[in-house]
């Protein structure tokens, strides 16, 4: 494919930092790709990978001459990085972000930014709970939403070529306020996150059932939490912080549904409980129809073959 940059900086090469490296690498779409990272052992290994062509010490001077800018750093980081970077960008440069809460980046960020760079922040919906360059594959975006939010008066063409960059390496694009996608991605992420965070949290402190008993029969559910609460701690702590407003919002409500369950129960009302889990039970068709997950039995089992039946348990005849 021809290239749509020439010059790409990732300020930030972790799990989504390194994914975007390998994929517009795949694809051809840019020139060249100069990387950084705080530490001095993240740079080495960036270097050790090959994930970039250069592989330089600060912000400021991965950006030189790069005509797209992707910051994939916690969200928590990005105004004082904007602050680092803003006086070395060059002139009708992109810059964006992957970040996960966009109200906070934009607040954060485009005080920073000069007038002659163009500022789309994104969030690319799509992840795992690993970090680091090492945890990053150039599938990761493929047939997964890419958000764009660029504010008011934002130049349109800037906004196409970064789509363009988005659909080349797999993902579907679609745009919207940043306040509408916080909104959205309370309900969708954050809650989740809390919730599991909170139930592995509950069940580590139980006094009653013991720690080796939650880890023997995770199988019942436990295990999928469990999954999802190992996320990064750094990236998570931001996320609720920098989009409180709308995760209280989603908490409220989720808060009065969870009293609703909790009187089905305590009334044995089985007719709440039923509707309730028939609806989302339809939900989640929906999300294997429209390919955002498979509909694998018990992701994670291992195959393993059972031993033969002790002779008493046979039918007749074998
Ligand atoms: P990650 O794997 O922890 O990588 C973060 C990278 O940022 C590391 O290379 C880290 O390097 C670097 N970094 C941190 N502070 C920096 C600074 N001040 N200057 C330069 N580099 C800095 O994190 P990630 O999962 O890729 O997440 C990055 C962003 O993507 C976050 O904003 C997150 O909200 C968003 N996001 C994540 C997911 C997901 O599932 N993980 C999905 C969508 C969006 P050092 O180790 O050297 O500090």
């Amino acid at each position: 494919m021809k290239p749509l940059f020439n010059r790409m900086a990732l300020i930030g090469v972790g799990l989504i930092g390194s994914s975007i490296a390998r994929a517009a690498r795949e694809q051809g779409i840019v020139r060249s790709i100069v990387a950084t990272a705080r530490s001095g052992a993240t740079r080495a290994r960036i270097a050790e990978l090959g994930l970039a062509d250069q592989v330089v010490d600060t912000n400021a001077a991965a950006v030189d001459g790069a005509d797209l800018v992707i910051l994939c750093i916690p969200v928590g980081r990005c105004g004082e990085v904007a602050a680092e970077i803003a006086p070395r960008l060059a002139p009708g440069a992109i810059v964006t972000d992957v970040g996960s809460v966009k109200e906070a980046v934009v607040r954060d960020v485009a005080p920073h930014l000069p007038d002659t760079v163009h500022f789309v922040p994104g969030h690319p919906v799509a992840g795992t709970e690993n970090s680091g360059p090492d945890a990053g594959f150039s599938e990761l975006f493929i047939d997964r939403w890419t958000i764009l939010t660029p504010p008011e008066g934002t130049d349109p063409g800037a906004v196409d070529r970064l789509a363009a960059f988005w659909s080349a390496i797999g993902a579907n694009v679609e745009t919207m306020s940043p306040e509408h996608h916080d909104l959205v991605l309370a309900v969708t992420s954050h809650l989740p996150h809390l919730i599991a965070y909170t139930i592995v949290g509950t069940a580590a402190d139980l006094a009653q059932v013991t720690r080796s008993e939650v880890l023997k029969f995770s199988a019942g559910g436990f295990r999928d939490f469990t999954r999802i609460a190992a996320s990064d701690p750094t990236m998570w702590r931001d996320i609720f912080l920098g989009n409180r407003d709308a995760v209280l919002e989603m908490l409220g409500t989720f808060g009065e549904d969870l009293a609703k369950m909790t009187r089905a129960i305590r009334r044995g009302d089985g007719d709440t409980l039923f509707e309730l889990f028939t609806r989302t039970r339809a939900i989640r068709r929906g999300i294997v129809q429209i390919g955002q997950d498979s509909d694998t039995p018990d992701f994670g089992r291992p195959q393993k073959r059972l031993p033969p039946l002790p002779r008493p348990y046979m039918a007749d005849g074998e």
